[in-house]
């Protein structure tokens, strides 16, 4: 083990062993845990994902057993709702969150959530559930390798200039991009407003010839359905498009996105929707003040903890993947919030 792995391990062992979920405070604590998907690691669905996306359901059964062991867990909107009652609050309280609303979410993690007896809140993008629509970097993801295993001349058409001209640490031949090259890839498109990297996927999707179509990803309202009546999962709202809201985003777009994602949801599930997360953990001082009106409550990608005094139209969150929670020390030393 090289010196850097021993530094980096002992650190790991001392957020583990002393970091914010093993002290007393003089406030009540939240800690909301991020997840996107959860799936097998020889799952095909995984080679077209980041690896910031993905926890194994060995991982994720392995961290609601310890988050059990240190944390009382209560659904995000009854910790709100408690909160805004004035009654007592636990010390130490987790709420465990999806976003997007991901198959896997209802084939892999729900029989552990099950098993546990653990509530959770799935944040679904509304236009795009039970769809075979997929989310543009799984489509970019999908077109990087579909053009390297099956046309690599491909490379040189015009409409892939933007994504060809270099800048990548990844050589565009007939392997397709690993994981990391992905994320690098998907990273620098972001670089564009949503609207511009949905019309430069759209033109390469009906200009080139691709040879295979991917499978869909997202879950289906009966699926979402299913969850909700148990009483352990609850919906929360995540646009309807997983349309970014940051300054720039006309008003238009803002209510369609926020106001309607709430009515869609509640109309299929016939639950009230409290809660809400910005996509990409983006948000504009205008769309914060529009969830205000609509809901209770808003997480966003900020790193931390909350406490009762924190803002709860923008509340921090620990995002949780396989690379850094595969075992205790690192899961533990992650939820810490010192690393
Ligand atoms: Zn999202």
């Amino acid at each position: 083990m090289s010196f850097k792995k021993i530094a980096k391990r002992g650190i790991q062992h001392l957020a583990a062993t002393f970091g914010q979920h093993t002290r007393s405070h003089k406030e009540p604590q939240l800690l909301t845990l991020m997840y996107h998907r959860i799936l097998p690691k020889q799952d095909p669905r995984t080679h077209l994902e980041e690896p910031g996306m993905i926890v194994s359901p060995e991982t994720f059964k392995m961290h609601m057993s310890l988050v059990k062991q240190y944390f009382e867990i209560l659904p995000l909107s009854l910790w709100i709702k408690r909160k805004q009652n004035g009654e007592m609050l636990p010390a130490h309280c987790c709420a465990i969150t999806f976003d997007d609303g991901w198959a896997d979410n209802y084939e892999f993690a729900y029989p552990i959530l099950q098993e546990l007896n653990i509530p959770a809140t799935i944040f679904l993008v509304s236009d795009m559930i039970d769809t075979d629509q997929l989310f543009w970097p799984e489509r970019l993801a999908h077109i990087l390798t579909d053009i390297a295993l099956t046309c690599p001349e491909q490379w040189e058409h015009p409409d892939l200039a933007w994504l060809t001209d270099n800048k990548f640490n990844y050589t565009f031949t007939t392997a397709p991009p690993d994981q990391d090259q992905l994320s690098e890839i998907i990273n620098s498109a972001k670089a564009l407003r949503d609207e511009e990297i949905h019309r430069r996927i759209n033109k390469i999707e009906t200009e080139l010839q691709l040879k295979n179509k991917p499978h869909p990803s997202l879950l289906s309202w009966q699926q979402m359905s299913e969850m909700c009546t148990s009483g352990l999962i609850e919906a929360g709202g995540h646009t309807c498009h997983h349309i970014r809201l940051n300054t720039g985003q006309d008003e238009t777009t803002l209510e369609q996105e926020i106001i309607q994602c709430k009515s869609q949801i509640e109309a299929q599930l016939g639950q009230t929707v409290d809660t809400f997360c910005y996509p990409n953990g983006d948000y504009s001082p205008r769309a914060v003040e529009l969830v205000k009106q609509h809901y209770q409550c808003a997480v966003t990608t900020n790193k931390g903890w909350n406490t009762t005094s924190s803002d709860q139209y923008l509340l921090n969150r620990i995002g949780v993947h396989e690379d850094i929670s595969y075992d205790k020390t690192a899961f533990l030393a992650r939820l810490s919030g010192w690393l």
